[in-house]
């Protein structure tokens, strides 16, 4: 058996510290995936405002306290404190930088909740957490084998690693994995990049479009590039708009570019287990979700009808999740016998616009504005659909809950929906969701539509149903992937 590996995963959100979408909850699934295939994973995220040390049992280690880091001309300490996270199987250590401007003083992870403005230092908070992460590494005496580093929040780790810190870790392979270019840490040139005390030779390496580019340093200096689904990784290459011009770097590097489709945690997200749902089932007991999806409706004060379907959104509330769409379809969608529950939080002009809206259709929409990770397990249990209109779509993980919760979804193609959501035909009896093609209201309302039609034909339903349920979507597959590539960049250290 050819032997574990050491790995460091570094994440700006692992679940259930911090969570404000997807990444947490791979940086979460995966680790635990790999460190059940033996391989000793650590991770590493920053310690922000809302984390309670008390409820995550974070504590000191002795030889990371007070480690000075400069950004810039500033002089900042971090001590670095350690953490877990577990799953019913695994546990994995987890490191935490602290430091009180930075982060402790900070409630959100990127933007100020109550304003939702991005904090103006993000620069320098994660030029600082970046240099924390090597620090780490230097004093614990641990050098990892592979660094795992994603988005543009962790980008700078690879940069460190390859420029001033080239001797310490030339044997420690860089893995990038983007899980939305949409966010590419882009900020002035000339003042971030002396914050990042970063050589001079790197500048042109940091620049794109004159300004200075997070995530272009994550491509450029990685050893290896991943992305989370298939199609996105076209995109990703393809697509000039979507990528603000990328993609003609992440195309020089296709040779080192492996697209691996996410999976879910299914000690956390299953219905046969869940604590957080009122009432528990399985592909063989069905007729118990109806219980969900009475808790769920009355949740949300809506009235229960068994015959309505419920369809769900669990989202941040954002363009790119096609809120658009569902605002410009509103109207006629509540002339059908349908109620839409809403969980989300993010731009204000779109929350009071779902408020507005749910207003006037008092009996057909209920928002809740916030984030609430149980809440988020009701709506997957509870909902007969799920809908996800998305303008662009890495890969997406509420359809694959929804699969797992028997809960259809309807989904836009795009990304990871196209390589996960199958249209449902009556005929073949094989699909497990519906699909619409074009970012058009009419065409998602077509699509949530023919979702009725077969709603209403109990036998099909039930069909496309355990469809959806039947297929396998945790870890098992995706962490051998990701496996691979470790193995496969490691051939060329010597001695490896
Ligand atoms: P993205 O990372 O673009 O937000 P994903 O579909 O990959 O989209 O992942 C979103 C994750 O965040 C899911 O676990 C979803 O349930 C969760 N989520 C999003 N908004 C909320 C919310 N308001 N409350 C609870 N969970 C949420």
């Amino acid at each position: 058996m050819a032997k574990p590996l050491n790995i460091l995963f570094v994440a700006s959100e692992i679940y259930p510290i911090a969570k404000t979408g997807g990444v947490a909850d791979v940086a979460y699934g995966l680790p635990l995936a790999l460190r059940d295939l033996d391989h000793d994973v650590r991770v590493m995220l920053p310690k922000y405002g809302a984390i309670s040390e008390r409820k995550n049992r974070i504590h000191e280690i002795n030889r990371l306290k007070d480690i000075p880091i400069d950004v810039g001309p500033v002089r900042e300490f971090a001590t670095v404190k350690s953490s877990s996270i577990v799953n019913t199987r695994t546990k994995v250590q987890a490191y935490m930088t602290t430091n009180r401007p930075y982060f402790d003083s900070k409630w959100g992870l990127y933007s100020d909740p109550e304003t939702g403005v991005e904090y103006a230092d993000n620069d320098e908070r994660f030029i600082f957490f970046a240099r924390s992460v090597i620090q780490t590494c230097l004093l614990l005496g641990w050098i990892p084998q592979v660094v795992h580093v994603n988005d543009w929040h962790t980008a700078l780790v690879a940069a460190y690693m390859r420029t001033i810190y080239a001797d310490k870790f030339k044997n420690t392979k860089i893995v990038f994995t983007i899980h939305n270019i949409s966010n590419q840490g882009v900020f002035p040139f000339k003042e971030t990049f002396i914050k990042t005390g970063l050589p001079e030779s790197c500048a042109e390496d940091a620049k794109h479009k004159t300004k200075f580019n997070f995530m272009k340093l994550g491509l450029m200096y990685a050893d290896h590039i991943t992305t989370v689904s298939k199609t996105y990784g076209e995109e990703l290459m393809s697509d000039a708009k979507l990528t603000d011009g990328l993609n003609t770097i992440i195309k020089k590097r296709k040779d080192v570019f492996t697209p691996i489709i996410n999976g879910i945690d299914t000690t956390i997200w299953t219905p046969e287990k869940d604590k957080l749902i009122p009432k528990r089932y399985t592909l063989d007991s069905l007729d118990k979700k109806e219980a969900n999806k009475e808790a769920l409706v009355e949740k949300f004060d809506l009235k229960f009808n068994a015959e309505t379907p419920v369809i769900a959104m669990i989202s941040r509330l954002v363009e790119q999740k096609g809120l658009g769409l569902l605002k410009q379809a509103a109207e006629k969608l509540f002339k059908e016998d349908v109620q839409l529950v809403v969980l989300g939080e993010g731009d204000k002009d779109i929350e009071e616009w779902l408020k507005e809206t749910a207003k006037k259709h008092p009996n057909k929409m209920s928002v809740k504005i916030g984030f609430d990770e149980n809440l988020s397990h009701l709506l997957e249990a509870g909902a007969d659909m799920y809908l996800m209109p998305s303008l662009f779509e890495p890969c997406g993980l509420n359809q694959l809950y929804s699969f797992a919760y028997g809960t259809v979804p309807i989904a836009r193609a795009t990304g990871g929906l196209i390589d996960t959501v199958k249209e449902y035909d009556t005929k073949t009896k094989r699909g497990n969701g519906f699909v619409f093609e074009e970012y058009k209201a009419a065409d998602m309302l077509e699509a949530i539509k023919r979702a009725l039609t077969v709603f209403q034909d109990k036998e099909q339903w039930t069909n496309l149903v355990k469809n959806g349920m039947a297929e396998d979507h945790s870890w098992n597959n995706s962490s051998l992937k990701y496996e691979e590539v470790y193995r496969k960049i490691l051939q060329s250290v010597t001695g490896k």
